[in-house]
């Protein structure tokens, strides 16, 4: 391997017994804790690779840039040609600096590439490459918890449903997008004598119960339909577009979901029903709060009149 090393001129001012030889500037290349390499910008010929690249990569043995330092490459790649690198004329521009995950060795890379004008006058391109691959996993980690957190900001961790703060939050949403001609329904559930099953079969089946609660629920609605774990072992469901009989109608549905089909924890089978208040309004202004109150006073209703049913609100519409 030839390799040809740029002429580098001594400071103004300096002495030249302190200007260093050629050997030791490929020391102080041969030592960083960084890859270095520099390649012809036409022929992309690979014309020098420090010890970090060569201990990395291998040796350049004559070949391109793009043939040493990535894997499965048939030419040369974008950052090869970077146009970014030279100025309007051609000549060499500022440093381009971005981050790359090598396809030879996986790691992740800050690229620090510039042109420069070699000793017989072509232009070739100058990378140090510093491994950020700790750095980048520490970020993708700290992504991840941040995903998380905003999930559990408005997810129920339990079922997973949208907690009752999303609940709301999407509700309002909704209000504000609709036509003022357009109903808005709300459901409240919830489960009947739910202490019941913590009682006998222990809270982890209590929890497994809501689980199960949720997703019969969720599989007879629509993605426009709102369903949340309002608390406890109650449930909301908000209707955008629904009339009360339609609410009534899919609420009841519902209830023929939970009760059709016995539950089971552990070998154990029981059955589960819930009681379901439903109201409705159309109209210009909804207060979420009063069309909430009127579907929990509905629900009550269905409590006092046995459970396992379906009452809807008067005079909220
Ligand atoms: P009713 O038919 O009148 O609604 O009777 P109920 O037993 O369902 O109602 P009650 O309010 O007396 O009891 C609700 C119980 O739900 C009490 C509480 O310990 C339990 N509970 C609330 N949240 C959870 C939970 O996340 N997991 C479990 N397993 N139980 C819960
Ligand atoms: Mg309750
Ligand atoms: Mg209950």
């Amino acid at each position: 391997m030839t390799r040809k090393i740029p002429t580098f001129q001594a400071h103004e001012g300096a002495t030249a017994s302190a200007s260093p030889s050629a050997q030791d500037l490929l020391g102080i290349l041969d030592s960083l804790d960084a890859a270095v390499y520099a390649s012809d910008m036409h022929s992309h010929e690979l014309l020098f690779l420090n010890a970090y690249g060569r201990r990395q990569w291998g040796e350049p043995a004559g070949r391109k840039c793009w043939q040493v330092l990535q894997e499965g490459q048939s030419g040369p790649c974008e950052f090869c040609n970077n146009p970014q690198l030279l100025d309007e004329r051609g000549r060499p521009g500022p440093a381009a600096v971005w981050e790359f995950q090598n396809t030879q060795d996986g790691r992740w890379y800050q690229c620090r590439d510039q042109a420069i004008v070699w000793s017989d006058g072509r232009l070739v391109r100058v990378e140090i490459a510093t491994d950020i691959t700790e750095r980048k996993a520490l970020e993708d980690a700290l992504k991840a918890s941040h995903r998380r957190f905003e999930t559990l900001a408005y997810r129920d961790e339990l079922t997973q449903l949208l907690n009752r703060r999303a609940f709301f939050s999407v509700c309002r949403e909704q209000l504000a997008s609709r036509r003022s001609a357009d109903p808005f329904a709300v459901v409240l559930i919830d489960v009947d004598h739910f202490k019941a099953i913590n009682d006998s079969l222990g809270h982890a089946a209590g929890d497994q119960v809501l689980r199960e609660v949720a997703g019969r629920f969720q599989a007879e609605l629509r993605s426009d339909d709102i369903l949340c774990r309002f608390g406890g072992e109650e449930f909301a469901l908000a209707l955008p577009g629904n009339s009360l009989d339609a609410a009534a109608e899919l609420a009841e549905r519902l209830r023929l979901a939970l009760r059709s089909r016995p539950l089971a924890y552990a070998g154990q089978r029981f059955d589960g029903t819930a009681s379901f208040g439903v109201a409705a309004v159309a109209g210009d202004e909804v207060d979420l709060d009063a069309l909430i109150k009127a579907a929990d006073q509905a629900m009550y209703r269905a409590k006092r009149q046995g459970r396992d049913r379906v009452c809807t609100a008067s005079g909220v519409e």
